[in-house]
């Protein structure tokens, strides 16, 4: 055993080698990614022996082909982020009514913010939807220790089973004793057995299975309070954070339940308050405190017990109110006379994260502690915070990106021809924000080829563009892509290759033809799909080089049909920067077309800096820290006032020899 530093994402991994997961597949997303990339360093190194692992076209493709290998015996691990799990949502429903063989364990990251997602949305709810396990983290420790139990709960009941940890529990930090070497576990049973009665599903084998799984949910509640490695996933605690072997070990009239990450801020929380109730000479309230970290099937008979005796319980959880119902729901069924304070009576946050400051506030107004801790005896209050007023930072394309040029050479090309824009997933959804204002619509992976095909069929009138990264093109474009062509609809697709999955940190796809298990395959041409599903016109450019861009967007959104353009130019996170550009400050007229057109963050304008052309008005500027020498700028400037730095060194090289000769 190794002692290592690991995020909560790259425990999770070790986790899963550790209980002997024989094909891991997910498909790219934040804030999931790092735990297929650490299975795949650790296969590299050597140290994960027998473990198949890879980058699948999306997350059906990806729960799909562990579907199979479970049903071979083989332990799975699945991984998205919580948007990922609608594409997926199709075989998950299907694979639980079937049941798996080898361990089925779906890591499901949510992002309550939401920080980089569409939707707030809550994968415990999923749970309950589709009746499957769902075990809720509030630590990379405990994301650690549910990933192996997982393991042997799926294996137990041949159910999938689903951990959902959170941004923060996936991204933060801890000290991990991680095994140096592992090694899949053999298939169960030595590989797939025959039987049609159970593999393949019809109605009345649908039938018979949806009454095995209502049976099996209440089993497995009482695991949850049983087995002792699935019952310290909800412990107890009593005043100054005592652990309680069983809830009447304390007599109280207050309880506070939790879930995932919010475990951990309330019990942070809990020690604060505790303490500044101490420096104020106030005594907090008698009360409880349970974290359910197995939030489905409910743990009912725990919660009743829980509850015995208390009047009041305030629940911390982000994204929906899952803990808050169940509660409310138990209370009813169990005729408790309990109320139940939350995100539905107005008590906790509605939405976004939570965080410790505001709910040591809550508590402090929950245990009727406002005035006494209020007093002004030089110890800080614990006061109900205020949004912070911090500056803001709005999104924006990195200096460089060849997104820019591709969004601007769609703006020139269109001129005033009335058209919408459907953006896409990824990166390039911030061609929306100006100056470029280049994107109208952004729905889920893939939906823009298919919006595009909505507003074509209605509004004729309008030219359609529907951009799509390379990256999702194969993920989810395709079919869009097929249907366009087979319906003919008159869009322009505007393909923006820049050779990898950009915006969850450079994955590649099925166009680089680089996978996470060492050798590369042929790269899937795009042009070879278009062209496939009969796409007659098919344009290249490179957006950094503006008037071929703007040439080849024309070609392709006048082309009546559907039509197509490439745009292909790395990412810059793949290529060397060139030198900075430079800005003529003798020769700026200070227009600003160089800022107002592109928006590069890599140029800036000092008003206070007047050149011989500019006067008053001030001049542009690179900073050479940000610019990466892509060039687009130099093509915006209608005055050649922008050079690439070769060729400033050049002119001013001559201006010396001539300054020389003059001499
Ligand atoms: S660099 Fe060119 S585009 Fe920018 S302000 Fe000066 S003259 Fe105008
Ligand atoms: S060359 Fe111009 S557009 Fe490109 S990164 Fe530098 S400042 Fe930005």
């Amino acid at each position: 055993m190794t002692k290592k530093l690991l995020m909560g994402n790259e425990a999770i991994a070790h986790a899963a080698l550790e209980a002997g997961v024989r094909v891991v597949a997910g498909y790219p997303g934040t804030p999931s990614s790092e735990i297929v990339e650490m299975v795949a360093k650790e296969r590299a190194a050597g140290r994960a022996e027998g473990v198949h692992v890879e980058w699948s076209t999306n997350e059906k493709a990806a729960l799909e082909l562990l579907g199979g290998a479970s049903y071979a015996g083989a332990r799975c691990l699945y991984t998205c982020k919580q948007m990922g799990l609608n594409v997926a949502s199709d075989p998950l429903m299907c694979l639980n009514y079937v049941g798996v063989k080898g361990g089925l364990v779906l890591i499901v990251a949510d992002d309550p913010g939401p920080i980089s997602s569409q939707t707030e949305q809550d994968t415990r709810r999923f749970g309950s939807f589709s009746k499957v396990p769902v075990l809720d983290p509030s630590t990379p420790d405990q994301a650690f220790a549910m990933v192996k139990a997982a393991f042997e709960l799926s294996e137990r009941y041949r159910t999938p089973v689903i951990v959902r940890p959170t941004t923060r529990v996936d991204h933060a930090s801890a000290f991990f004793d991680i095994a140096d070497r592992t090694r899949a576990r053999d298939l169960i049973d030595g590989g797939f057995v025959r039987d049609p009665s159970h593999w393949v599903i019809f109605p009345r084998r649908a039938y018979e299975a949806h009454g095995e799984i209502n049976e099996r949910l209440p089993q497995i509640a009482r695991d949850y309070a049983s087995d002792t490695v699935f019952a310290a996933f909800n412990p107890l605690y009593g005043p100054g954070l005592a652990p309680l072997s069983a809830p009447d070990a304390v007599a109280a009239q207050l309880g506070i339940v939790a879930g995932g990450i919010s475990a951990a801020y309330t019990l942070e929380a809990l020690r604060l308050v505790e303490a500044r109730a101490a420096a104020c000479g106030a005594k907090v309230p008698a009360y409880r405190f349970w974290q359910v970290g197995t939030p489905y099937p409910f743990p009912e008979d725990e919660a009743a017990r829980f509850a015995q005796g208390l009047e009041r319980v305030i629940v911390f959880e982000e994204l929906d109110s899952v803990l808050e119902d169940a509660l409310t729901l138990a209370a009813g069924r169990r005729h408790l006379a309990y109320d139940v304070l939350g995100k539905e009576s107005g008590d906790t946050r509605d939405r976004g994260e939570n965080d410790v400051d505001d709910i040591a506030a809550r508590l402090v107004r929950f245990f009727g502690l406002e005035e006494a801790l209020a007093a002004d005896d030089g110890v800080a209050p614990v006061a109900l915070p205020q949004d912070a007023q911090l500056p803001a930072r709005p999104p924006v394309l990195c200096p460089g990106c060849p997104h820019r040029g591709s969004f601007y050479a769609i703006k020139r090309a269109l001129g005033k021809t009335p058209a919408v824009l459907c953006g896409d997933i990824g990166c390039y959804t911030l061609g929306n924000a100006q100056p470029l204002d280049a994107v109208d619509t952004c729905l889920c992976m893939g939906a823009g080829i298919t919006q595009a095909q909505g507003f074509s069929v209605v509004e004729p009138g309008r030219k359609v563009i529907a951009y799509v990264g390379d990256s999702t093109f194969f993920a989810s474009g395709m079919t869009g892509i097929a249907n366009a062509a087979y319906n003919g609809h008159d869009i322009t697709v505007v393909v923006l290759d820049n050779a990898t999955t950009a915006m969850t940190g450079a994955q590649p796809h099925p166009g680089t033809g680089v996978t996470l298990m060492g050798p590369k395959n042929e790269p899937i041409s795009i042009e070879a799909v278009l062209a496939a599903c009969n796409f007659k016109k098919i344009v290249h450019a490179d957006p950094l080089d503006l008037d071929a861009a703007i040439a080849a967007a024309h070609e392709a959104i006048f082309y009546e049909g559907p039509s197509a353009v490439l745009f292909e130019s790395p990412c810059i996170q793949l290529v060397r920067p060139q030198a900075p550009v430079e800005i003529d400050h003798e020769l700026c007229t200070g227009c600003k077309r160089c800022i107002t057109e592109i928006g590069c963050p890599g140029i800036g304008f000092d008003p206070a800096a007047p050149g011989p052309k500019s006067g008053k008005r001030g001049t542009a500027f690179v900073d050479a820290s940000l610019c990466n020498g892509c060039g687009l700028c130099v093509d915006v400037c209608p005055f050649s006032v922008i050079v690439p730095a070769a060729e400033a060194a050049g002119a001013k090289s001559d201006a010396a020899k001539e300054g020389g000769a003059h001499a």
